[in-house]
């Protein structure tokens, strides 16, 4: 699996490509403000096509240059049916934001334990509620790999007092991503890579994080 971090934005927000070498298909996940043009240039640099955009969660940070990407590869825009409203209707989750972008309509969804295919690689949808309610994690078992979004970073767990958050959900989620083999590498939506042995304060997140 290729796998790479690119990231833009007033928050450093990681805009993902993830490729399957066999076949050079790819994904887009989370396009974040300002993606646009250095993935494009690295899609067509590694010779990579483009087969959807997967979102893990709808924060504008994380989704602002969707509707380029789409428009521009006529690829399907995938997330998780809780977290559609903002994307359809940019700041309807009531998070300041202080750029402009089109609202984009989602072509598919990802649900608890569905599976998406990258070229011959296979992710796991887990539902993460929490820090958004629609939050998903991506999960290919075979190479170990996890796409966090916001549910997880190294050292730290995503923000719980924005509007639509949901914190008493956060600690289910956290603790099912505990549960993955610690040799997970796991790629989180700010921030540098970790795996889920080295974060081993994970099992007691509640007790460090809860208000
Ligand atoms: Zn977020
Ligand atoms: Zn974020």
């Amino acid at each position: 699996m290729l796998i790479q971090a690119f990231p833009c934005g007033p928050f450093d927000t990681n805009a993902y490509v993830v490729a399957c070498e066999a076949t050079q298909q790819a994904a887009i996940v989370d396009p974040a403000p300002g993606s646009f043009q250095v993935l494009v240039d690295y899609l067509q640099t590694h010779k990579l096509t483009p087969q959807k955009i997967l979102l893990t969660h709808s924060h504008w940070d994380h989704i602002a240059d969707t509707s380029l990407f789409k428009h521009h590869f006529g690829i399907p825009v995938l997330i998780h049916p809780l977290d559609i409203p903002n994307l359809e209707r940019p700041g309807s989750d009531h998070l300041p934001c202080w750029i402009s972008y089109e609202g984009v309509k989602p072509d598919g969804l990802l649900e608890d334990k569905d599976l998406v295919s990258v070229g011959q690689l296979i992710f796991e949808v887990i539902h993460t509620p929490g820090h958004t309610p629609g939050g998903i994690c991506l999960y290919c078992h075979k190479e170990g790999i996890l796409l966090a979004g916001d549910t997880l970073f190294r050292g730290s767990i995503g923000n719980l007092s924005f509007p639509t958050s949901q914190p008493d959900q956060m600690w289910p989620s956290l603790d099912r991503l505990a549960q993955l083999p610690k040799e997970t590498k796991f790629y989180p939506g700010h921030g540098p890579s970790s795996t889920i042995g080295r974060e081993d304060w994970l099992p007691r997140a509640r007790q460090i994080f809860e208000n």
